[in-house]
């Protein structure tokens, strides 16, 4: 008899309807999903498809917290805050119109830091200004701690910025002064209770402010265990009542070597189990994003991908930029065929699940280098997309960071542990290569390789196997053990291989 685990999570996702960011054109007015249709961030379906890029061109911050320091010149760490090269505006516009005629899927163009891009104002709006100007197809986006947004929300709405994130980690300023030291707000340094008070109020007036004009939110947290992990339902509800789009629950990202607070003074982040229950208990009362990758702010590229590198000032000087509207519209009219390919390929997987009634649910873990595909190899996988299976159908559930097995064309002892470790609450992975060795590593670990699917549609294939795995534990041939719980993988990258992925 073959004993296999299963992950029960009896505050999982009951109906598929409030699977939040997996909507489609169908679950939301015409109006919303022409906003959020294309937008990685905003739609889990899109990040498979589109790709979003961040322009480091705001380097002051108006608030310290005790996540955050921010390095302008790294190319080895990948979290926000974090970034190779500061830009000016124009600098900037050149960026995004070399990065829109190279990645014709890029949509989305971010302002998010290293700093406060509204601690910033006159670098963030003139980036806006230029790039509406000369490419005006792209999406612009802006992340917020929030301190200064009420005085800005005017000019906001003139340029068109239609998506906002606002980073609030507490509605309770007790809560608050333990993540905020201090907040720069009308010419004083304030501390303490006042600091996150201030900060807590000037949030909410600027998220209300936004979702009546129309503006679209969506509300980041870090989920610090201890800190604020208890209160963050407390914000998820206040956040919905204001309006709020999607809320994105995030793991705090803390380690010695980043020489953050809460990094020096060994805070941990939750375990992946940990995060889940919180974002499971959080979604019936509004969208969860649950495929943030935490970018560094000057990420390029697929969500758990990023290109940066390629496009450096030095390197962009040497491009031949030819920004090509009509050229970047074919292509996503490629990427939507595609893009419907995939969700009948899920409704296909949908249907053959019909006859099946199980309580089971479980976690498998997948690498991809995008499309909704299974097309990528085991041993080079930098990150797993993990999903939750159950007679109720697939849904995304996260991502898992990696060091990269395959180094130079060798397993990597070393890297298979970390990769076992940061899935070792799935079931199965599927990959469209598996070695034998790691099958075996991965065998004994309770997990099972699965490359029977390589280059087929990921929640399908998934479906089928899930399918295959309730008929077997119905039969008697697998016992369930309880998997438990997975490491989220917060450090700095460690492998070169590694080309910059997203925290
Ligand atoms: S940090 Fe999260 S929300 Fe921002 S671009 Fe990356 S994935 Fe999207």
């Amino acid at each position: 008899m073959l004993n296999v685990s299963n992950s029960a999570d009896p505050a999982g996702c009951k109906a598929k309807a409030s699977c939040g960011d997996s909507r489609g054109p169908g679950d939301m007015d015409p109006e919303t999903w022409e906003k959020v249709k294309n937008h990685p961030c905003y739609s889990e379906e899109a990040h498979h498809h589109y790709a979003r890029m961040h322009v480091a061109v705001a380097p002051a911050c108006n608030i310290q917290c005790h996540y955050c320091n921010r390095k302008y010149d790294c190319a080895n760490e990948s979290r926000p805050g974090v970034v190779s090269e500061k830009l000016t505006p124009e600098d900037a516009a050149k960026k995004v119109l070399a990065v829109a005629s190279t990645i014709p899927q890029m949509t989305v163009l971010g302002i998010a830091g290293p700093g406060d891009p509204l601690a910033n104002p006159d670098k963030t709006f003139r980036t806006f200004d230029l790039i509406a100007e000369k490419a005006p197809d792209i999406k612009l986006c802006l992340s917020t701690n929030g301190l200064a947004l009420p005085d800005h929300v005017d000019r906001i709405k003139a340029l068109k910025v239609d998506h906002v994130t606002l980073t609030i980690n507490m509605v309770d300023p007790e809560v608050g002064e333990r993540i905020y030291p201090w907040v720069f707000y009308k010419h004083k340094r304030w501390t303490g209770r006042d600091a996150a008070k201030i900060l807590s109020e000037r949030q909410l007036e600027g998220l209300d402010l936004l979702t009546s004009n129309g503006i679209l939110c969506k509300v980041n947290s870090v989920m610090i265990p201890g800190v604020n992990d208890d209160h963050l339902a407390e914000v998820n509800q206040k956040v919905k009542s204001l309006g709020a789009f999607l809320h994105n629950i995030m793991p705090l990202i803390s380690a010695p070597e980043h020489g953050t607070h809460y990094g020096l003074t060994g805070q941990r982040g939750p375990t992946a189990q940990e995060l889940k229950a919180l974002q499971d208990r959080c979604e019936g009362q509004m969208n969860m994003m649950r495929h943030c990758r935490q970018c560094r702010a000057d990420a390029v590229g697929l969500l758990g991908e990023d290109r940066s590198k390629e496009f450096t000032l030095e390197k962009i000087r040497e491009m031949d930029v030819e920004y090509d509207l009509d050229k970047r519209q074919a292509y996503q009219t490629q990427v939507e065929a595609k893009r419907l390919e995939t969700r009948k390929a899920k409704e296909e997987g949908l249907k053959a699940l019909e006859d099946v009634t199980t309580d089971l649910k479980i976690l498998i873990a997948v690498a991809t280098k995008g499309q909704g595909i299974i097309n990528e190899h085991f041993g080079h996988a930098h990150e797993f997309q993990v999903y939750e299976l159950s007679g109720g159908g697939s849904k995304f559930v996260g991502h898992r960071r990696v060091d990269m097995y395959c180094q130079g064309g060798f397993g990597e002892e070393d890297a298979l542990d970390t990769v076992i470790r940061a899935i070792s609450d799935c079931v199965a992975v599927f990959a469209s290569k598996i070695g034998n060795c790691p099958k075996d590593t991965l065998k004994a670990a309770g997990i099972e390789p699965v490359d029977r699917y390589a280059h087929e549609f990921i929640e399908k294939s998934a479906l089928a196997y899930f399918k295959e795995y309730a008929e077997k534990v119905r039969r008697g041939e697998v016992v369930h053990i309880p998997r438990g719980d997975a490491e989220i993988r917060t450090g700095a990258l460690v492998s070169a291989g590694a080309t910059g992925e997203d925290a």
